[in-house]
């Protein structure tokens, strides 16, 4: 099958990639369209080591069991359901668990993949193929209402104005929390002040130690430190990108001003489904261009240059 692998640090389009045998228990999935990541390109540079077919975000049809037929999207922690973790119902930290895509498990930019049937959420008949491949990064994005309690007493600045900090702004906005994106790029602010999000540029930010809550999504080692400059004391920063490189962090300020940080990854994938099929979240400006999967090394050039959002993978028109 095609299929679009790392190997050694190589991101390679394989138009004969040999899947692996069925894994037992899981349902094949016929890949429509999927979306690169800014995982996807943290992994490029190293991230997590990993090997095999890239791809956590997809749309595709199930090939058998209770969803056979139909259009789904896919959790992406496969997970063994008898660890400590899973037995607390935080299965997303199981100790055995492979993550499609990111974690010795190959991934949906190919013909198919292979996913776990518990994993999987049919995808309502409304609702777009390129729109519900964004339930992956809205879910990521709803994980902080998980780890919050935020209401409209709080301010909220989003560090970051890329895919996931727009999904995090819209997301936390449903809160009705005062939220305000900072950012690099004027053309994707003004998108979120079309949606009745408030921004500002970087470069005229000034961190005051004021916000309750700080969602670093810079995917930058200078996030943190910035983060750290906007919250207020006792306030709460929150995590949300992967940084492959490595960073040197001056810490006292979390202790001085008793900062509790957060980190947060994976969320829940029905409420983001629910909250793009209803437009509460809004993703159609956030596609920046559609790659077939045979060009996907252009494809991720495109996604690795700043002024783009969005870059989605044509698999199939329908299987
Ligand atoms: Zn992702
Ligand atoms: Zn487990």
């Amino acid at each position: 099958m095609r299929a679009v692998t790392l190997i050694d640090g190589e991101l390679q389009y394989d138009a004969g990639y040999a899947p692996c045998e069925a894994p037992d228990g899981l349902v094949e999935v016929k890949v429509l369209k999927a979306g690169i990541c800014e995982t996807d390109l943290q992994l490029k540079q190293g991230y997590m080591g990993f090997s095999g077919v890239l791809g956590h975000e997809f749309v595709g049809v199930a090939q058998s069991g209770r969803f056979a037929e139909q259009r789904v999207v896919g959790e992406i922690n496969c997970v063994c359901g008898r660890c400590d973790f899973c037995r607390r119902d935080v299965p997303t930290h199981c100790e055995h668990r492979t993550v499609i895509g990111i974690l010795s498990h190959d991934g949906a930019f190919a013909d198919s993949l292979f996913v776990p049937e518990q994993n999987l959420h049919v995808v309502p008949d409304h609702l777009s193929t390129e729109h519900a491949v964004f339930t992956e990064p809205v879910a990521a994005a709803c994980r902080i209402l998980e780890q919050t309690h935020l209401n409209s007493n709080h301010s909220v600045v989003v560090l970051g104005d890329g895919r996931l900090g727009n999904l995090c702004a819209q997301v936390i906005a449903t809160t009705q929390a005062d939220v305000l994106v900072v950012g690099k790029h004027s053309w994707k602010l003004q998108q979120l002040q079309e949606l009745g999000i408030q921004t500002m540029l970087l470069s005229e930010f000034q961190p005051r130690s004021k916000a309750d809550f700080v969602v670093d999504c810079t995917g930058s080692p200078t996030g943190f430190p910035l983060s750290l400059q906007t919250v207020k004391p006792c306030g709460t920063v929150i995590l949300k990108t992967t940084v492959a490189a490595e960073q040197s962090l001056h810490l006292a300020p979390v202790v001085i001003n008793e900062v509790q940080v957060i980190g947060s990854r994976c969320g829940p994938f029905a409420p983001a489904l629910q909250m793009i099929a209803d437009k509460i979240v809004q993703v159609e400006s956030l596609i920046t261009a559609e790659y077939p999967l045979d060009q996907a090394i252009q494809a991720f050039r495109h996604a690795e240059q700043a002024d783009t959002l969005k870059v989605l993978l044509h698999v199939s028109d329908s299987v």
